[in-house]
């Protein structure tokens, strides 16, 4: 067993574990992560002539901070910078997102059940969950035919047990007036109307974060497996760490099985997604289309992505994406065969196409359930460990629905609050 003593140990080396560990003097710290690798979610894989994420990571940097730090690192020739061209597949015809205000494209029986439903929806909001909040906000027809399978399928839990705000900010909302409005000029502009994407893959923005750290601080291969709160150790299958103070960002819901505690884990809920990225040996005929929704439910994913329109590239790479329960099995092989059938019934791809390479991966936890208990039991657990000198924080550290950006604005923060 090796022992190290750290004045900041940081668990995992994901956006948020490496963003703080930017701030931190080069001695101060150790970083502990489970795999042989750093980056989390945000890693790419290389296939032949194919890039691929770990699903769709797209980049939006919004602060000047996190934008100089980035650019200060990262030629401008290593990114593209594209207005997003997304798409809904509703009843064989490719509606412009987001539908709800995009429902003059569909029939005129469809548009007539939606306008309809929107102006005698109950207008008392007090929403008490995400479907009542979606039926109050957009009436039955739009919430029936997009709303609420499309989330079902991403969430793969029942709406009525997610909070209202379950999304935040990365919901598209859109009142009456602005429906209407779409009608007459199409405006589908949202927050993260352009986004950024190395040529290279989202890991570029990994790289540019690691860029500073010294390797040895890094112990990768290190799965932290037991912490003892009161003596402010961490412990591996072959290390012990001394720390002062702990940052920790992997998901809250295992963090909290390294300690004793009596926590109700039902009340941390999540997804997992499976994500399928191939490449094939020829381009569809979408051309434009950067990704596409899918909210009919005898379609396996609910999300595609096409790489080669982003990196204009000659052959379709795609990245395919299975909403799943947590505790739900897996059949790969399965999930492929029926992602090309279905790629072939929605027309992206037909009988000449070729799958010449791909790649799979599991993304567990991918969506957090966020309810008012599981807000209740993250502020708990959190009060209970800023005590400890312990902060969690990041995306599933913080068992929350947030942007690598957030992550990193995160860090930062905690980094400000705790060292100056
Ligand atoms: C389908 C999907 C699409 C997304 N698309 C986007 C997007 O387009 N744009 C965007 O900004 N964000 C996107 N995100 C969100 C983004 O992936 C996350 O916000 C971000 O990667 C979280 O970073 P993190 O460092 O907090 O966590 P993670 O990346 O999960 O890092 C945690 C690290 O902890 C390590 N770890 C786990 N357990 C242990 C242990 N016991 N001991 C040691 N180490 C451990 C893990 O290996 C990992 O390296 C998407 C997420 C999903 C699921």
């Amino acid at each position: 067993m090796s022992i190290y003593y750290t004045k900041y140990l940081i668990l995992g080396a994901g956006c948020s574990g490496l963003a703080f560990a930017n701030h931190l003097d080069k001695s101060e710290y150790i970083i502990m992560e489970k795999d042989d690798t750093g980056g989390g979610y945000c890693r790419t894989f290389k296939k032949d002539n194919y890039i691929w994420d770990y699903a769709g990571h797209f980049f939006h940097f919004a602060t000047p901070y996190w934008k100089n730090f980035f650019k200060s690192r990262i030629d401008a020739d290593e990114l593209v910078t594209i207005k997003k061209y997304t798409k809904v597949y509703y009843k064989n015809q490719l509606i412009d997102y987001p539908f709800q205000k995009n429902i003059h494209q569909l029939s005129k029986e469809e548009l007539i059940d939606c306008l309809y439903d929107l102006c005698n929806r109950d207008l008392i909001l007090n929403e008490k969950n995400f479907e009542e909040m979606l039926y109050k906000r957009f009436g039955k027809s739009i919430s029936n035919k997009f709303l609420i399978p499309y989330n079902e399928k991403l969430y793969a839990c029942n709406l009525k047990n997610l909070d209202a705000d379950a999304m935040g900010r990365f919901f598209p909302y859109a009142d009456l007036t602005e429906i209407i409005n779409n009608m007459k000029k199409s405006d589908n502009n949202s927050y993260n109307d352009f986004f950024m994407y190395p040529k290279n893959g989202a890991e570029v923005f990994v790289q540019a974060l690691m860029k500073d750290l010294p390797r040895k601080q890094l112990l990768y291969n290190q799965e932290c497996r037991k912490i003892d709160l009161k003596g402010r150790v961490a412990y591996s299958e072959n290390l012990e760490v001394h720390y002062e103070k702990l940052v920790n960002t992997i998901p809250l819901k295992y963090f909290i099985n390294l300690f004793d505690n009596n926590y109700d884990r039902k009340d941390l809920s999540c997804n997992k997604v499976l994500v399928l990225n191939m490449g094939f040996d020829k381009k569809s005929h979408f051309k434009d289309i950067h990704w596409i929704y899918y909210p009919d439910k005898n379609i396996n994913f609910y999300r595609i992505g096409f790489y080669d329109n982003i990196l204009n590239q000659p052959y379709l790479s795609l990245y395919v994406e299975i909403g799943y329960r947590e505790d739900e099995s897996i059949n790969v092989d399965n999930q492929i065969y029926l992602t090309l059938q279905n790629l072939k019934r929605v027309g992206v791809i037909d009988e000449d196409f070729h799958l010449m390479a791909y790649n799979t991966c599991i993304m567990k936890p991918a969506y957090v359930h966020i309810s008012e208990q599981s807000r209740n039991l993250v502020d708990e657990i959190k009060n209970f460990l800023a005590e400890q000198n312990v902060y969690t924080i990041g995306r599933y550290g913080g068992w929350k629905y947030c942007s690598i950006e957030d992550c990193l604005i995160e860090a930062k923060d905690l980094y400000d609050r705790m060292c100056n």
